[in-house]
């Protein structure tokens, strides 16, 4: 697949070096909602882990599963009253700026735990092995002593050097804070420890911090001014016997919060030069913010700079998840999946008319409980978990327009639908695709909020699975000797959402939607999703009313012809009225939603 060429292509080309690397999929935080809040993609250490370990650039032996960090680590550099704090859900809920009732509060604090126990590994094992490490989750620069701050609840960094020094270590350490904000509550941490330095290189001046080297760079500063700042900081600091490193994927251009304006190259030539100028010193990477969907190709482009020395880009067509999927999927046998021809009593029962007759396979293969190992070694029931559910159940029945599939988990005692799609095996273009005629993702102990809005034809706040889901769907049609993947999104941010995998069967109706994503893409989503809706969106200056036709993933080549998509996204122009601009027509005025029917087209998923 495409994981052995990509080895292939870095095999033997460069020098690998050994080094250490952090992960754990827990890294994953389970806040459905905080990446159409902020940007910042849940999915980014687990991606970067992937694309490592695909190409050989770190082999899976040097990938260790993190230690949850002991308090009595944590307690020497935070106060009990912090510490303390952190078991309240409202407090964790407002430093990553969501609701409290959307944090699975156990979870969350797990994850950063774990994060600030892969620092502490990654610090203790550099001292002793002189080898780089990396840890996929921390660089939590913005964590004080008494006071969280801005997604950071602990401070890493902090707490590995407090607990080095403890064990003896006693030398200079330099911290390089490489993310584009201003490594306030590091500054605070440190202040008491003659031994340690932090420089850095800022996109946004919060005003003097005492004690830290900083560079503060003009709004959207480009590569070559900031590698020449870059240098000049490394100038001014003195090689030192331990280093951390903040890789920030903050750095990009088009970054929510960053205000910088890297390419993804230009943060991999930064890496280079940092990664030269520590050669030999015993080094802890981390990747401190990011906040667009390209920050996990900065992460893991740390992890090729510092393993390959490698300027060789990311291919642009790499989609991470469905590479990974790929080869769980190929892992997966017949046999596992589908119905393996073994009679259960309950099937003799229903041959002799003893019980009522169930469904037993979904698209004429699969099982409930082949689905059910597939959602699990795919990670989705791992992270249904982590969102609050247990004891699930696959089941399929038939409605009018297809087989149904549901998964139900429980959550404080109480079984709760979690999962539902309708599909058909159906013609599209003269293609056999997998017709999605339904999928909805829910997450219900979630509610509605300020901070997460409901999506017009949402009726539960969704599980932040939507591309797992379009991938998994992908991977049955496959698996069933399909073309594509086909559905009608009812919404505007459903087409957005599967926009990486799915295009328009009509090529015109593609070009629109391009020119819509290029016309409104700077505005929130939420925002153009509502206004679609509520008719505010022009067209060349004339009302536009969605249009809900099919859209496919094709598997094969896809049958458009070259260039009527960009004639037509050419033709058009989107423009957005402001909220006031026309009374409220719809039914979604007095704020409910329009009945989620399963027989309806596709609606409901969840970003
Ligand atoms: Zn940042």
């Amino acid at each position: 697949m495409f994981g052995r060429a990509l080895r292939r292509r870095f095999t033997g080309l460069f020098l690998r070096r050994p080094v250490a690397l952090w992960h754990d999929p827990r890294y994953r935080l389970p806040l459905p909602s905080i990446e159409a809040a902020t940007g910042l993609q849940p999915r980014r250490a687990d991606f970067a882990a992937w694309y490592l370990a695909a190409t050989g650039a770190i082999t899976q032996d040097r990938i260790q599963a993190p230690p949850r960090i002991a308090i009595e680590d944590l307690a020497r550099v935070h106060t009990p009253r912090l510490l303390e704090s952190l078991g309240r859900p409202e407090v964790l809920a407002g430093m990553f700026g969501v609701d409290p009732d959307a944090v699975a509060a156990d979870g969350l604090l797990d994850a950063i735990r774990l994060a600030c126990g892969g620092t502490l590994e990654a610090a203790r094992t550099t001292l002793r092995t002189g080898q780089p490490a990396i840890n996929l989750l921390g660089g939590f620069h913005h964590a004080a002593p008494d006071a969280a701050g801005g997604f950071c609840p602990l401070n890493d960094i902090a707490v590995a050097i407090a607990a080095v020094r403890q064990e003896g270590f006693g030398r200079r350490v330099l911290v390089l804070d490489l993310d584009a904000h201003p490594p306030d509550g590091l500054a605070a941490c440190l202040a008491g420890d003659p031994e340690a330095t932090i420089a850095s290189l800022s996109g946004s001046d919060w005003g003097p911090l005492p004690g830290v080297d900083e560079t503060v760079l003009p709004e959207g500063t480009g590569d070559e001014p900031y590698l020449a700042a870059l240098q000049a900081l490394l100038g001014r600091q003195r090689y030192p016997a331990l280093a951390f490193v903040i890789a920030g994927g903050d750095v990009l251009a088009g970054d929510r919060l960053g205000r910088l304006g890297l390419t993804v190259e230009g943060a991999r030539r930064r890496d280079l030069l940092v990664a030269r100028f520590l050669e030999g010193a015993p080094q802890v990477w981390l990747p401190g913010g990011g906040y667009s969907e390209r920050a996990w190709r900065v992460l893991a482009g740390t992890g090729l700079a510092v393993a390959t020395r490698s300027r060789r880009p990311i291919p642009a067509d790499y989609d991470p998840l469905s590479s990974r999927f790929a080869g769980i999927s190929a892992k997966l046998s017949f046999a596992d999946l589908g119905d393996g021809g073994d009679l259960t009593a309950e099937d003799v029962e229903e041959a002799l008319g003893l019980r009522p007759s169930r469904q037993r396979l979904l698209l004429g293969f699969y099982t409930a409980s082949g689905l059910e190992l597939a959602l699990h070694r795919y990670g989705v029931l791992q992270h249904l978990a982590r969102l609050g559910y247990a004891d699930f159940h696959v089941a399929f029945d038939s409605s009018g327009a297809g087989d149904r599939l549901r998964l139900t988990g429980v959550s404080d005692g109480r079984t709760h639908l979690l999962v539902e799609a309708i599909l058909e095996k159906r013609r599209c273009l003269g293609v056999q695709v997998l017709y999605v005629h339904w999928l909805s993702l829910r997450d219900p102990r979630a509610h509605f909020s300020d901070k997460r809005p409901r999506l017009p034809g949402q009726e539960v706040p969704g599980l932040g699975l939507a591309r797992e889901s379009a991938t998994m769907l992908a991977r049955m049609a496959v698996r069933l000797g399909l073309g594509g993947v086909a559905f009608r999104p009812s919404q505007y941010h459903l087409a957005f959402t599967a926009r990486h995998s799915f295009t328009f069967v009509d090529p015109e109706r593609q070009g629109r939607f391009e020119a819509m994503v290029r016309d409104l893409g700077q505005v929130p989503l939420l925002e153009v999703t509502r206004a679609v809706a509520e008719g505010r969106v022009l067209l060349n200056g004339q009302p536009y009313a969605w249009e809900a036709d099919e859209m496919v993933y094709w598997l094969r080549e896809s049958p458009s012809e070259p260039g009527e998509v960009e004639r037509e996204a050419g033709r058009v122009r989107f423009t957005l009225l402001p909220e006031k601009a026309v009374g409220s027509p719809t039914a979604s005025a007095d704020g409910t939603p329009p009945p989620a029917r399963p027989s309806g087209p596709s609606g409901g998923a969840g970003a």
